[in-house]
């Protein structure tokens, strides 16, 4: 699974799945940019991978705000000089709340950043992918709003998990024409930094009494490593994948089958 030659785009590349991804990439000879709204992040995880030898620059962009993911993209093909492969990642988990407590403005941050700014990410990839003759667009999704509807307080994350998924068929189809696959990776529990950014009230209002067997999940009894997700995101990114577009690939050991 080599990326020589390939420009690589990752966003949220300061952390987690999309720092183990963009370390991934440039193991395979992509050139990476990191992309991030905390800059300091992608700075560190392009520096780490230049001082291992691999080509890496870091970009500071909100990917809700049209205009600074849209020059993040354009920057870096001026940098590198073309764009293959584009992994919009970047999201959180915002607030969970009950529905009824939930404000519109934390309704509009988690949907703006994880739907929204996976639009704008591909949207604005989308000249620099058909230039290049075609390319591999990876979306971040989750089992939340896909094989899952039972974590109290995640209406909103999980509304758009499933949103990004409706999105990445879509554009799977449109997109076929240029030769730029679509596919979207539904992850169960990772082991990453998300806590950070989640935001929790009231909670015991609206949870489940449910008691889940041991090992959890079953396959392992542990969340995965963002190396772990890194290696199905190279496979998709590579021309392995070359028939695969407008899938959904869950990477959750079994988690959805004990927890619908
Ligand atoms: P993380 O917090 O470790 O990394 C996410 C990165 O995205 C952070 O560096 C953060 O600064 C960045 N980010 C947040 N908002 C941004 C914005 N508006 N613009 C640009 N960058 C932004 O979390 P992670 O677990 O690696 O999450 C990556 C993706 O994986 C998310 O879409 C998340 O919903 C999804 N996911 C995570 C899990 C899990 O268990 N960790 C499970 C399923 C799906």
């Amino acid at each position: 699974m080599q990326l020589d030659g390939r420009v690589a785009l990752v966003t949220g590349g300061g952390s987690g799945i999309g720092e183990g991804a963009a370390k991934a990439f440039a193991h395979a000879g992509a050139a990476v940019s990191v992309v991030d709204v905390r800059g300091e992040a992608a700075e560190a995880v392009a520096r780490t991978i230049r001082e291992a030898g691999g080509q890496a620059v870091a970009y500071t962009a909100d990917v809700s705000d049209e205009e600074q993911i849209r020059q993040a993209i354009n920057r870096t093909v001026e940098q590198f000089g073309s764009l293959q492969i584009v992994f919009a990642n970047a999201g959180i988990n915002g607030m969970q709340a009950p529905i009824e407590e939930l404000t519109l403005a934390e309704w509009h941050q988690t949907i703006e950043t994880n739907l929204t700014g996976t639009f704008l990410t591909v949207k604005h990839s989308i000249p620099h992918l058909r230039a290049a003759g075609g390319g591999s667009i990876i979306i971040t999704a989750s089992v939340n709003g896909n094989t899952i509807f039972s974590l109290p307080g995640y209406a909103c994350y999980s509304t758009s998990k499933a949103g990004q998924v409706a999105f990445a068929k879509m554009a799977a189809c449109e997109l076929a024409r240029w030769g730029i696959r679509v596919n979207a990776i539904l992850p169960g529990g990772v082991r990453t930094n998300i806590g950070e950014r989640t935001y929790r009230r009231n909670l015991e209002k609206v949870t489940y009494d449910i008691q889940m067997p041991r090992p959890f999940p079953p396959l392992t009894g542990r969340p995965a490593t963002p190396e772990e997700v890194a290696e199905l995101v190279l496979f998709l990114a590579s021309d392995s994948s070359r028939y695969i577009t407008g899938g959904t690939f869950l990477i959750d050991a079994g988690l959805s089958l004990l927890r619908g």
